[in-house]
């Protein structure tokens, strides 16, 4: 299946049951973009480790869970969700900077976690692959601004596909 420029893997079945295990798992790890767009709704003090520009995961409650999710297990930024967290149970699997083609798939850690997973729905690619759009772009944009080089640049693409395949 494809969304514009996005692979997804065939077949796959998907709709999120709001179960909340991913936020309880994994809370994201966000880039600066997502840091300002949640702090321009209000909230503060959301970050691990507040002091390291480097860290921008986003800390943990007590009972382990993300700082964002509610007893009801919603998402407290809803509307500026990291694109991460957009694109679960899915992942990035690697980005062709040639072709500019993004491939998806499933995160094998959400394969065993996942309550969503083979719903019998389909996934709604637009969502997903929207997600993983903006999490390229600003991977690009992040890339280009440290370098010094322009977003098109050969060198930012490439230094982006290899960031992202660490991510
Ligand atoms: S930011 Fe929201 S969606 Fe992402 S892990 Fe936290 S509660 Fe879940
Ligand atoms: S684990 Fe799957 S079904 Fe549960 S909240 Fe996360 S994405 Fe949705």
């Amino acid at each position: 299946m494809q969304y514009e420029n996005v692979i997804f893997p065939d077949s796959v079945g998907f709709q999120c049951t709001n179960c909340g295990v991913c936020c309880r798992d994994e809370p994201p790890d966000i880039n600066l973009k997502e840091q300002q767009r949640i702090e321009a709704k209000g909230f503060v003090n959301f970050l691990e480790d507040p002091k390291d520009p480097s860290n921008r995961n986003i800390r943990r409650k007590k009972d382990g869970s993300c700082f964002f999710l509610t007893e009801e297990n919603t998402c407290k930024i809803h509307d500026v969700k990291p694109s991460i967290c957009i694109l679960e149970p899915f992942i990035i699997t690697d980005y062709d900077n040639k072709t500019n083609r993004i491939f998806v798939d499933l995160n094998p850690l959400a394969v065993i976690n996942c309550k969503g997973i083979c719903t019998g729905e389909l996934i709604v690619p637009e969502v997903i692959g929207k997600a993983a759009q903006t999490i390229v772009k600003e991977f690009l944009e992040i890339v280009a601004k440290k370098t010094g080089l322009p977003v098109t640049d050969k060198k930012v693409s490439s230094l982006t596909r290899k960031l992202l395949l660490r991510f």
